[in-house]
């Protein structure tokens, strides 16, 4: 075995050159150098141990300093978070904390501090709904009650009217029907509206003639016009489709609003109606419809603002010329219903072009309709049953029926208007809906049982779909809508007494 370098040296130095002679010495000789090559190599083994220690614990101590500096990093990113949601707030005092639990206790209170905020939110939410409900429903419930009313005022004024009067009576009669009338048209927009932003107004598609429907309302405003010496114009592109699917009434409420506007806010000046073909793909055509009138004008500013409900462009609109602000709120999502939007061209002074484009499909053609308007009006010959609870209404609708010689009956109640269709031999019954003792649906009904072919036409204030249908499946003919206009009420009774002459009633 070999022996140690420092103890080969020390024998060499201490012990005489014939040691080995002796056998004591020499087991001596062979434990030292046991000791000596262990002790080496214990300490060979303890540097080893120390260098790997001392690397490992250089790269604990390097991701130590990284995670330090990226918590460091976060807790900076979190505070400037923090102090950022209290923008204003002296937040010092976390920005100096950097203690995180602190940061963590304080964003707790927070988070339950704007969880409870956001449930107010949400109550003011759905209380601010419920209040809007209330209030649209308040304002359909009593735009329907006042109709009623109005409706007899109408009736009545037009009536008087027809009669022989004083000069300023008549004046007076005028004032008072032109008043009773802008009445109804306010009380129309604010249902109109309501029933659009609640989701109920239903278009009412069927073939109509733009042409006529234009022309009409050429003829209805040409008078206003005169009186502000204003010259309304009209270009009609001769494509038009003779018969186009639509609704048309709708339609012309929107191109009314539209020339009405355009008038009210002229003087002395040109109103011009065009319609146009603007393509044509098939049986679908895109018309475009613009109002342009040199009045005015809307600044860009007021521009923004006149589409919402009851705004006008300013506050001495309405002391100047009157109006409500529906108008244009109704075109504007009467036009989105129709798939289509208003564009507005206008500058301050020099006048306003209101325009739209809509596409309509070409509907069958059936010939020009055929009203020639007599200038006697006579239902003479016809015997009707008239149904209503309202005392006011029967006089009133005596009164109008007694002018075109119609033989009539009254009652009140559905329970007499089925004695009375029992005992006569009516052309129609003209039923209101809403009656006590019996309503006019379950009149109806009972008459049904022994009658099938008797006309039964409904009173309604109610024409969205699911009310007709009701009244359809009640086995009632047709409607008129209440409130009625004299002259609407003579051309649809007229029409309806010629439909059921003519038609088979199974
Ligand atoms: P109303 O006419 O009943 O006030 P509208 O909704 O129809 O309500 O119109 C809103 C406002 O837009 C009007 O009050 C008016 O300020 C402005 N406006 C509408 N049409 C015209 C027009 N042709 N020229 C100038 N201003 C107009």
């Amino acid at each position: 075995m070999e022996r140690h370098k420092l103890l080969r040296r020390q024998i060499k130095k201490y012990l005489p050159a014939n040691w080995e002679e002796n056998e004591q010495l020499v087991h001596f000789i062979a434990a030292i150098n046991e000791s000596y090559t262990n002790y080496d190599q214990d300490q060979a083994l303890s540097q080893h141990a120390f260098d790997i220690a001392d690397q490992e614990y250089n790269e604990i101590t390097q991701k130590l300093i990284n995670e330090k500096e990226l918590r460091d990093k976060s807790i900076e990113t979190l505070l400037n978070s923090v102090s950022q949601l209290h923008e204003g707030e002296n937040t010092d005092w976390i920005s100096e904390s950097n203690d995180l639990l602190n940061i963590a206790q304080y964003l707790n209170v927070q988070v339950s501090k704007r969880k409870e905020i956001e449930g107010q939110l949400k109550r003011a939410i759905r209380d601010a709904r419920n209040a809007s409900k209330a209030k649209s429903q308040f304002l359909s419930t009593m735009s329907h009650e006042i109709r009623s009313p109005l409706n007899v005022i109408i009736g009545m004024s037009h009536l008087l009217q027809l009669e022989d009067h004083l000069p300023e009576q008549v004046e007076n009669l005028e004032i008072l029907n032109i008043a009773s009338q802008n009445l109804m048209l306010l009380i129309n927009d604010i249902l109109d509206y309501n029933k659009i932003e609640s989701g109920k107004l239903e278009l009412d598609l069927k073939p109509f003639s733009l042409t006529e429907l234009i022309t009409n309302i050429k003829k209805a405003n040409s008078v206003n016009a005169q009186e502000k010496g204003n010259q309304l114009k009209l270009i009609l592109d001769s494509d038009i489709p003779e018969r186009l699917i639509g609704d048309g009434g709708r339609l012309g409420q929107i191109i009314t609003n539209l020339v009405s506007n355009a008038i009210k806010f002229t003087n002395e000046g040109t109103i011009r109606m065009t319609v146009s073909v603007k393509k044509q793909e098939g049986i679908n055509h895109l018309i475009s419809i613009r109002v342009k009138d040199s009045g005015i004008g809307i600044s860009k500013e007021k521009q923004q603002t006149i589409f919402e409900q009851f705004t006008q462009a300013s506050s001495n609109i309405t002391r100047q010329y009157g109006g409500t602000g529906l108008g244009l709120a109704i075109s504007k999502r009467l036009l989105e219903l129709m798939n289509s939007s208003i564009e507005i061209e206008s500058e301050e002074g020099e006048g306003s072009t209101f325009s739209f484009d809509l596409w309509l499909k070409e509907g069958p053609s059936v010939g020009k309709a055929k009203f020639e308007e007599s200038d006697k009006r006579d239902l003479s010959g016809s015997y009707i049953l008239v149904v209503d609870d309202l005392e006011y209404n029967l006089v009133m609708i005596r009164k109008i029926l007694g002018e075109w010689n119609v033989k009539m009956d009254l009652c009140y109640n559905g329970e007499e208007a089925l004695q009375r269709v029992k005992e006569h031999s009516y052309d129609m019954v003209l039923m209101d809906m809403q009656m006590p003792v019996m309503d006019g649906k379950e009149a109806t009904r009972e008459i049904r049982k022994f009658n099938r072919k008797l006309p039964i036409i409904a009173f309604t204030a109610l024409n969205d779909q699911a009310s007709l249908d009701e009244l359809y499946s009640a086995g009632m003919n047709g409607y008129l809508t209440k409130p009625f206009n004299p002259d609407e009420m003579y051309n649809k009774l007229r029409e309806l007494l010629n439909r059921f002459d003519k038609a088979e009633l199974e």
